[in-house]
């Protein structure tokens, strides 16, 4: 069986920032990506998705994205670039892999996938948390007959059925699809408080300058208030287009289901076709099981190195695994970090 110095589990963007800077160091690492092509989650997102990180916030270490058509990418630009960017490295990475499993004895780690089996010395898990979105439990919504997705698994407004649509969750997901899907449907918008807009001069440069700035801060131990927060909405131009429209409304999202829609609070009966889950992720780490590791989907880590685990690594899972690492611009820190205590593990 081929043995590994490191396998990344993942091949979205912080696999591949950690596959940048173990390149650098010359360790023998293999990728394992279950998607069937580059991408990673953002192949799953809505077509019309926009990033909301300007071109500049949105590239990975070593080389820039190419200049976007807009200042926001696309997600068709964003994939694009990851292709580029994986094949401009000649990462090696096979797909599709699922990983089910990993095993470790006799200080090697037996990572076991619907494809076979791998030793290595050292996991990094990448695995991001859109494989596991979130679908908070309502009273009664096993009764209700109508349609139910998850953000995660919308591409486009024929994919909703019916006319009478409610949006539920008040981050950048929800606005961007409530932009949208008023332009085709019928829809009430419901959110657990008050929708943070960002003013529309403060765009996405913004909370990355400000997580920039915490970094440096937590980097010399301190901690500062957030002006923003990163799950705030950014003010893209179809969101705007909507306020213009008239159609941000939203309601809070306290409400039991019945069979054809929802009772809200004050007891009115609405009627809905579909309801529309834009109420985030949480991450899923099945394939550490047998490590006995995980707890309420967590894992305890100081940065992105699992405690009480050696050569084990989880990287991009959200704040906890790093201060936004869990995007394009902040993943870069903890890989580079990450890689720093890899090579340190490794020729120990
Ligand atoms: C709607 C939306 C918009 C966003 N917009 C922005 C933005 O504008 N700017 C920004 O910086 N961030 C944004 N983010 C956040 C973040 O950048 C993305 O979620 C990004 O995809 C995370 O990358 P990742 O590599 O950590 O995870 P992923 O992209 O999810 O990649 C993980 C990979 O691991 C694979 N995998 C999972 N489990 C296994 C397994 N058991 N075995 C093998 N492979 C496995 C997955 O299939 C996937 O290919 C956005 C997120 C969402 C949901």
């Amino acid at each position: 069986m081929n043995k590994f110095d490191v396998i990344i589990i993942g091949g979205g963007q912080a696999g591949l920032s950690v596959a940048y800077f173990l390149n650098r160091h010359g360790l023998k690492f293999l990728i394992l990506d279950d998607n069937q092509k580059a991408g990673g989650a953002w192949n799953k997102a809505w077509d019309s998705l926009q990033l909301f990180s300007p071109g500049v916030y949105s590239s990975l270490s070593g080389w820039m994205l190419p200049p976007p058509e807009k200042e926001y990418p696309t997600k068709k630009e964003f994939i694009s670039y990851l292709e580029k960017y994986e094949k401009r490295y000649n990462f090696p990475i096979e797909r599709p892999v699922k990983v089910e499993d990993t095993v470790y004895e006799n200080g090697l780690y037996r990572i076991k996938t619907n494809k076979g089996e791998y030793l290595t010395k050292a996991v990094v898990g990448a695995t991001g948390t859109a494989s596991g979105p979130k679908i908070p439990q309502y009273e009664g919504i096993d009764s209700f007959l109508g349609q139910q997705l998850h953000s995660v698994d919308y591409q486009k407004p024929s994919d909703i059925q019916g006319d009478k649509l409610l949006i539920v969750g008040g981050g950048n997901s929800g606005a961007q699809l409530v932009a949208e899907l008023t332009q085709h449907k019928k829809v009430q918008w419901a959110t657990l408080s008050p929708p943070n807009f960002l003013p529309d001069d403060v765009d996405g440069r913004h909370l990355f300058e400000q997580a920039n700035k915490k970094y440096r801060e937590y980097l010399k131990g301190e901690i500062s208030e957030e002006a923003y927060s990163i799950s705030d909405i950014v003010m893209l131009d179809s969101v705007k287009d909507a306020r213009e429209r008239g159609v941000l409304n939203h309601r809070p999202s306290t409400f039991t289901f019945t069979s054809d829609g929802v009772i809200w609070e004050d007891g009115t009966h609405e009627q809905f076709d579909t309801v529309l889950w834009c109420t985030g992720f949480s991450t899923k780490l099945d394939y550490l099981s047998s490590l006995n590791i995980v707890e309420n989907e967590k894992v305890k880590t100081k940065n992105t190195k699992v405690l009480g685990q050696e050569g084990l690594w989880l990287v991009g899972m959200g704040n906890w695994t790093g201060y936004a690492s869990a995007t394009i611009y902040g993943v870069g820190k903890t890989a580079r970090r990450t890689v720093e205590e890899i090579v340190a593990y490794i020729l120990q």
